[in-house]
């Protein structure tokens, strides 16, 4: 019986009882031609003049259109959308699984980065560049043997991890079948061409941990790389020092900057899409690194997170945002919070005390959470963030479509507002999931009377698009680039309306 049938008898019961008021929940139901449809249904009792439930009152809504884009979403959040290949996510988990089984042989990866591929797409353009990945995820399908694992993980990056090798010898012959696949030339925007690939290659076993695994195999690539493309390179331990001591140097360089005030706050508009009016600003964080200019965070969060560094830059940069945005009378300002901080046991207190500093009132700060950190939240945190929200800050759910939530889990997380990663807006006129998602989630949250906020938005096409889904606020290069100061926000809204 499907998971859904009967869901709803306890709830019914306890309903009739007296110890509910309300419930609501997804169930399959039939229609009059017997067609199974998605429903949300809603029931509330009624109290009579002796309290005893009098009536029920049930409503019915279909939402299959919203079933369906959640389960769209579930697959492009395993997949990648252009190969059909499972995506890093996938592979990451699929690699930790392999490695826990312990089988008593080895877990082989291989790193491939195509070489020249962004000579490639520059010439040839972006479809040219797409049907090169396309045709190689195939042809690396076809070299693999049927439990191998073919991943794209970014761009012109893929994984392959083996399960089973007896040892590098026969995890080198995998590399090298891998390669071979790509000797015929590609036909690409009409025209033959030929590509080579470069391919890192690391062993691990129980209990290597994944990310280990994969960090040796992206050090080896980095040798091929370097000694000339179209090779593989088996890691080794030597590998493995060097990449500590830089590591290590950098981690060195970033303390220092937080101790020197290297650090900066940059500020992005958020805009209300009606008018176009700011009502907010998102800030964002850079590093000013000796003469290496500003970095932006992708270059050196990994590595503040892994080394701790990020509470003490997570907490400057609150203190510094509430402080520029008191200084500017901007309106609201939303900061990013990392796992770390998040992990805190102070967070109220720590957030609390940076808002009594600077002055700034609670209804003028938003946190940002990722929607992977509140999948995994523990019931603390989401105490902590209700609490947060009592105080009067505002919790953004950042990057939403990226993680696993459904969209009807919206419902019960403490959040006020919803920002749709940019990887949805992106292409929005050209992907057809993609616009049917972001339709889902702005009815969603429409439905519960949350602001979204669409991130990235760069052309006027997609702002059109947005306005006439009904997507309340944007954010992205069309209406300003990160600055160094909040601008002064009119209409004074203290949150997005
Ligand atoms: P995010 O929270 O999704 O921030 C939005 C990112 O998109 C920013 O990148 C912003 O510059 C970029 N962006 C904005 N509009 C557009 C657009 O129209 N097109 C494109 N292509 N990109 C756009 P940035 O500043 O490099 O930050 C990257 C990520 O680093 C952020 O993603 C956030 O997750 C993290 N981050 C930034 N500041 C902090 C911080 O203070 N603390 C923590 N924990 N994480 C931060
Ligand atoms: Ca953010
Ligand atoms: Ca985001």
């Amino acid at each position: 019986m499907p998971a859904d049938q009967g869901a709803d008898a306890g709830r019914h019961d306890r309903l009739l009882a007296g110890e509910l008021t309300s419930y609501t929940l997804d169930k399959r139901l039939l229609d009059a031609a017997g067609q199974v449809l998605w429903c949300e249904v809603t029931a509330a009792a009624v109290p009579g003049p002796t309290d005893a439930v009098d009536c029920l009152i049930v409503h019915v809504q279909d939402v299959s259109r919203r079933r369906e884009a959640e389960l769209e979403l579930a697959n492009r959040a395993l997949h990648d959308g252009l190969t059909g290949l499972p995506n890093r996510f996938l592979a990451r988990q699929w690699l930790g699984n392999a490695l826990d089984e312990d089988l008593g042989r080895s877990v082989g990866v291989l790193y491939c980065d195509l070489d020249r591929f962004k000579v490639v797409n520059d010439s040839l353009g972006h479809g040219a560049g797409d049907e090169l990945l396309i045709e190689v995820a195939r042809r690396f399908r076809g070299a693999l043997r049927p439990a191998d694992l073919a991943s794209r993980v970014g761009g012109d990056e893929f994984v392959v991890i083996c399960e089973g090798v007896t040892g590098e010898h026969e995890l080198m012959s995998l590399a090298a079948r891998l390669a071979a696949s790509l000797d015929e030339p590609i036909m690409m925007g009409g025209q033959s061409h030929t590509v080579s690939v470069s391919i890192g290659a690391a062993l691990g076993r129980a209990p290597d941990e994944c990310d280990d695994v994969l960090v040796r195999a992206d050090l080896a690539l980095l040798r091929a790389k370097r000694s000339g493309r179209a090779r593989t390179e088996l890691f080794d331990v030597a590998l493995d020092r060097v990449a500590t001591r830089a590591d290590l140097q950098l981690e060195d360089q970033l303390r220092a900057s937080v101790a020197s005030g290297q650090l900066r706050a940059l500020y992005q508009p958020v805009v209300r899409l009606s008018d176009r009016t700011t009502v907010g600003h998102e800030a964002l964080l850079r590093w000013q690194y000796d003469d290496h200019g500003l970095l932006t965070p992708d270059g050196f969060l990994p590595l503040a997170e892994s080394s701790g560094l990020i509470r003490p830059i997570g907490w400057w940069m609150l203190r510094t945002a509430c402080a520029d945005t008191v200084a500017a009378g901007a309106n609201w300002v939303a900061v990013n919070a990392s796992p770390s901080q998040l992990a805190e046991t102070t967070l109220v207190e720590s957030v609390t005390a940076q808002l009594a500093a600077s002055g700034l009132p609670p209804e003028r700060l938003h946190l940002e959470v990722t929607e992977s950190a509140l999948m995994q939240a523990s019931s603390r945190l989401i105490d902590e963030l209700m609490e947060l929200r009592r105080v009067g800050v505002g919790i953004s759910l950042d990057d939403f479509g990226t993680g696993f939530s459904s969209l009807s889990l919206l419902r019960d997380l403490p959040v006020t507002t919803v920002k749709i990663d940019r990887s949805f807006v992106g292409p929005l006129l050209s992907d057809s999931s993609a616009l049917a998602i972001v339709r889902a989630v702005v009815g969603m949250c429409g439905d519960l009377g949350l602001p979204v906020v669409a991130e990235g938005v760069e052309t006027p096409e997609q702002y059109e698009a947005l306005l006439e889904l009904g997507c309340t606020h944007g954010q992205g290069y069309l209406f300003g680039r990160p600055a160094a100061v909040p601008t002064r926000s009119a209409g004074g809204a203290a949150v997005p309306s």
